[in-house]
């Protein structure tokens, strides 16, 4: 079984900790770095990003996680999870971790739709995939080594680079739990690869 981190700075932790233990795979929450050592994949949750940002940069988790996506790591992140992956973030100078080549617009689905629940079209991995977003932020540019997971309205909600994975709505706050089974296959195949 593998053994996936939930990154326990800020945010929904919980609901993917029960997700990845749905899912067949053993869940730790990380709060501290040597912690990082244990897992297999790594989940950047949902939340806030520029507290979570802040909450990184005081526990001195930048480097560390840096490391831990050098390693060849699969790392997954939702809504905040997914700006903090992101290389560029429009009207922000300086990314966070910078390591998935998307470009990302915070809040962008408009103050009216704080939230709501939107029907995905995932191929491979659900034909009817309810998102959750919460004061979401989508895509806007996608580099060329990025595959386009889900779109919903024309916007890219779900996408994948290799070891990186990331989307814009909550896969944990559902009882639907095939997105959160895709990255632990990830997860899964990853480690093999670096058992042979
Ligand atoms: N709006 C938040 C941000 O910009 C993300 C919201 C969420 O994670 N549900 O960080």
């Amino acid at each position: 079984m593998v053994k996936i981190g939930v990154l326990g700075l800020q945010g929904a932790v919980r609901e993917h900790v029960h997700s990845i233990e749905a899912s067949n795979a053993e869940a730790i929450v990380v709060k501290r770095i040597e912690q990082l050592e244990e897992v297999d994949g790594l989940i950047i949750p949902g939340g806030e990003s520029t507290t979570m940002r802040r909450l990184i940069d005081k526990y001195s988790f930048m480097e560390p996680l840096r490391d831990f996506a050098n390693s060849g790591k699969p790392m997954f992140g939702t809504c905040a999870g997914l700006i903090i992956l992101a290389k560029n973030i429009v009207g922000h100078d300086q990314p966070h971790l910078g390591l998935m080549d998307i470009t990302v617009e915070r809040n962008s689905f408009g103050r009216q739709r704080e939230s709501f629940e939107a029907e995905l079209v995932i191929p491979n991995i659900a034909n009817d995939f309810v998102g959750v977003f919460i004061r979401a932020p989508h895509i806007v540019e996608a580099g060329e080594d990025v595959e386009v997971l889900a779109k919903h309205n024309n916007r890219i909600v779900a996408a994948r680079q290799g070891q990186y994975l990331g989307c814009s709505f909550h896969p944990e706050l559902t009882d639907d739990h095939r997105f959160t089974k895709y990255f632990v296959q990830m997860v899964e195949e990853s480690k093999e690869k670096n058992l042979v």
